[in-house]
């Protein structure tokens, strides 16, 4: 059985921020969560005088890292509980957008996010209003029903048609401040997730055109949002194919790249862009064999001329012509310098295979890995 379902008012273009007003009223108390970050270099500001505007008071609460862990859920939902907030904004990237969903749910319900998280509870009520205004374009949290919260060091997922967004603003003026190496591991996040979607076992239809064409947009329009930060067409584009991309990822699942990356981030810290874009190009490598035809159709999207070209051999140019955009963004090849950091504990290596081949990720992914093959992987990532 396929299911399909994007009940998210989705709003793109520089300036629609002012669309605030579609669902947010006079009167309205606006539980603002972002980060830090973002309050400090002025995005924040913006958005509090779209909600002065219209009348609703706003509270803002920043305090959200890379990659949340469960401390920040229990922290963020008594926040909004105390300023008895009816509205949740959001204003960030995938770490604020996975809190800011979570807490929006808890806010109107009963029990602990532990017991959402790993007790399988569900909600009895309606979340609070929630909208997402993403700031990176790379995880397309902003219309995905999935929220990612590490906890007993291990990067969970944990889903529910209850955590869409009623409304996402995709506004390309508040990216203009992401750097270029933020901006280029965040696009490729959002190009592991077209791709990973598209070659997953669970692929459908639907899934597939918001997969390749959210491809061929990162691939002409990413160089250009990394060499140029205040090119907005570009931004927008960028912003657009990460929120397809998400779509496609949520509804069809993910793979090998996005199983390795899990425990780089738990242990590691590694940034959720940078550690699926270093092992992008393995994953699609190792995939070569089970699903070439698919990695053909990929290298077309990526504009690569496949006259002449065999499955096998048109799947091999796509897997260099993803190298290549990130060898032009400068994106690291390897994670060696937090493997150092780390450590650099030799038992890591098995650990981290074992735990990818059991993430709930792995299933979807068109080969079934062995752990030794994992590790091999990890070998030349991490060493
Ligand atoms: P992030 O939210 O962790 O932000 C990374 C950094 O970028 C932060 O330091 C932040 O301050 C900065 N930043 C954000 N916007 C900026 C801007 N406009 N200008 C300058 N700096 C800016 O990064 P992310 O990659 O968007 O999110 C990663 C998280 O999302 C991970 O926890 C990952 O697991 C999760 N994720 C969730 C889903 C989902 O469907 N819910 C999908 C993929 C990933």
């Amino acid at each position: 059985m396929k299911r399909f379902l994007l009940p998210t008012e989705v709003i793109s273009g520089p300036g629609c921020i002012q669309e605030l007003k579609r669902f947010i009223k006079e009167g309205d108390k606006v539980a603002l969560i972002t980060d830090s970050f973002l309050v400090k270099i002025g995005v924040a500001e913006k958005v509090e005088e779209v909600l002065k505007n219209i009348g609703a008071t706003s509270q803002i609460f920043d305090d959200i890292p890379p990659n949340p862990h469960a401390e920040v859920v229990g922290k963020c939902r008594a926040f909004v509980e105390d300023i008895g907030a009816n509205v949740v904004v959001c204003l960030g990237g995938g770490s604020p957008m996975d809190v800011a969903k979570v807490v929006a749910m808890l806010a109107n319900n009963e029990g602990t996010w532990e017991d959402y998280q790993w007790n399988m509870k569900q909600p009895a009520n309606p979340p609070l209003t929630y909208i997402a205004i993403p700031t990176t374009s790379g995880t397309g949290s902003e219309v995905t029903k999935t929220a990612v919260i590490i906890d007993r060091n291990t990067k969970k997922g944990t889903g529910g048609d209850f955590f869409f967004a009623k409304g996402a603003l995709l506004d390309p003026e508040l990216m203009v401040s992401l750097p270029p190496m933020l901006t280029a591991t965040t696009g490729i996040d959002a190009m592991t997730h077209a791709i990973e979607a598209y070659v997953g076992k669970n692929n459908q239809p639907f899934t597939d055109a918001l997969a390749l064409e959210a491809i061929g947009i990162l691939a002409k329009y990413l160089p250009r949002a990394f060499s140029n930060g205040d090119d907005l067409l570009a931004r927008e584009q960028v912003a657009i194919a990460a929120a397809m991309a998400g779509l496609a990822m949520d509804q069809s699942g993910l793979g090998i790249v996005h199983s390795m990356s899990g425990p780089l981030s738990s242990y590691y810290d590694v940034p959720h862009g940078l550690s699926n874009a270093v092992g992008l190009p393995y994953g699609m490598a190792y995939n070569i064999i089970a699903v070439p035809e698919r990695l053909a159709r990929i290298a077309e999207a990526l504009g690569v001329d496949i006259t002449g070209l065999s499955d096998r051999e048109a799947a091999q140019a796509a897997v260099e012509t993803v190298m290549d955009m990130m060898d032009d963004m400068q994106i690291p090849k390897d994670l060696n310098d937090y493997f150092m950091k780390y450590g650099a504990d030799e038992g890591d290596i098995e650990k981290f295979a074992e735990e990818s081949c059991k993430m709930f990720l792995m299933r979807n992914n068109p080969r079934n890995p062995q752990v030794k093959d994992i590790a091999e992987i990890f070998e030349a990532i991490l060493k």
